[in-house]
């Protein structure tokens, strides 16, 4: 049987993230992005509302809640600003989400309980200088000395890097797999911003997302304790690629949520504004930019909650969850390219929402792998030339008794 209908713990969290966005938020999101700031109090709040340990389970600090509920924060987020939404798509869907997945006991304790709790911030760290795509690619290494490892290297675009607490790195530990680029020499590490030999900063030249920390670290022979290997040295990529099928969700339902807010923008501005006589919502070419944001909208919403309920289910979700995140990010740089269209030379202008959301939407076409990385993905599981096996990299299924 097929069901459409969201339960009513879901329409609670959707009504009280939109409740709290429109309220709290939206009337400082263009001060904030204007000054490009990233606002603590906002994270708290979000902690407040559960939604840093949304899909977490309640032994672990978090809300509990299935996986359809992360999707449903994360448009209702986005519809307010991208900023809000990267929060959770870095600090859940990459990080807490892949200790969940991979993490021993004391990890989880350690690291997955603050976080799911609000108590710390953390992030993911893949990309750097040299290599966002092309993983194998990666610089960072990490070598052995005795009980723990030496990281060096740096990571650049990193979300939150300036205000993370807990990173979630990767780094070569089998310097003959480096020069093989074979990617089982990959090792997944917890990183604290506290240990010695970290650095970090923001990236100040950045003109999307302006409400969100964005920055780079280093790291100079940062000795992180053996103990904090995640999952088995060498599943590194595995690890990394796993994470990607959580974080590229969030993103996903995010851009539905940008979609939903330039047709909403769009159709408000349109009943206001007249020329030749009516209001330009009565010329067709208006209408047409509009019922393309319903129909992107209403699309790219199925195709995302196709993919939570997938992970609910506890089945391998890598190919909805690569066609959802596409599909939604693409159709919201269409969507935001006519809601200024829409508005008109008011579009151009930082009155209107709608030039963030111009600006915001890109991001979402080039990180969680870019719209070529997704071609690419999707053509060669049509062809045949990639399919998906269930393997360890799945997220535990929901269990609504925990
Ligand atoms: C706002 C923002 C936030 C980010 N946050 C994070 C974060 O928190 N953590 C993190 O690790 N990273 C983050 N990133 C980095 C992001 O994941 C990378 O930018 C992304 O993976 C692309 O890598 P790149 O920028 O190095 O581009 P490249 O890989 O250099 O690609 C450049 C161009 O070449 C194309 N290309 C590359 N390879 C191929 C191919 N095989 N076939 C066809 N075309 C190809 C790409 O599609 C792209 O158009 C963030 C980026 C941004 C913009």
């Amino acid at each position: 049987m097929i069901g459409f209908d969201l339960d009513e713990e879901h329409r609670l969290l959707e009504q009280s993230v939109r409740e709290w966005g429109a309220r709290d938020v939206a009337p400082r999101v263009h001060d904030l992005d204007r000054a490009h700031e990233f606002d603590r109090a906002i994270f708290t709040q979000m902690a407040d509302l559960g939604l840093l340990g949304v899909s977490v389970p309640a032994a672990y600090g978090g809300a509990g809640m299935d996986y359809v509920s992360l999707g449903l924060a994360s448009e209702e987020l986005e519809y307010v600003d991208t900023s809000l939404r990267v929060i959770l798509s870095v600090h859940v869907g990459l990080n807490c989400l892949s200790l969940l997945t991979w993490g021993t006991e004391a990890q989880k304790q350690l690291y997955l309980v603050p976080q799911a709790k609000g108590e710390r911030i953390a992030t993911y760290g893949l990309t750097e200088p040299a290599a966002g795509s092309d993983v194998r690619g990666l610089q960072s290494v990490a070598i052995k000395k005795g009980d723990a490892y030496l990281l060096s290297g740096e990571k650049q675009w990193i979300s939150l890097a300036d205000v993370a607490d807990h990173f979630l790195v990767f780094a070569w530990s089998d310097l003959e797999k480096k020069q093989q680029r074979d990617p089982s020499g990959l090792t997944a590490f917890i990183v604290e911003r506290g240990f010695k030999g970290f650095a970090s900063g923001t990236m100040k030249e950045k003109w999307g997302i302006l409400a969100g920390n964005t920055g780079y670290f280093t790291m100079d022979e940062v000795e992180v304790p053996a103990a904090n290997v995640l999952g088995e040295p060498g599943e590194g990529f595995k690890i990394a690629m796993s994470a990607l099928d959580q974080g590229r969700y969030t993103v996903a339902a995010g851009a539905t949520g940008l979609i939903r807010a330039c047709r909403d923008a769009s159709a408000a501005y349109a009943k206001e504004r007249r020329a030749f006589g009516v209001e330009i919502a009565q010329h067709q070419l208006v209408k047409q930019m509009i019922a393309q944001m319903e129909s992107d909208y209403q699309a790219a919403r199925l195709l995302w909650l196709r993919s939570g309920w997938l992970k609910n289910e506890g089945r391998r979700n890598t190919r909805e969850t690569g066609l959802a995140k596409w599909f939604a990010t693409v159709a919201s740089e269409r969507a935001a390219g006519d809601a200024v269209q829409v508005h008109g030379a008011n579009g151009y202008s930082d009155e209107y929402p709608v030039g963030r959301f111009y600006r915001n939407c890109k991001g979402g076409v080039i990180y969680e792998g870019t719209r070529e990385i997704h071609t690419l993905m999707q053509a060669d599981y049509v062809l045949g030339y990639r399919s998906d096996r269930p393997t360890r990299c799945q997220l535990p299924a929901y269990d609504a008794s925990e």
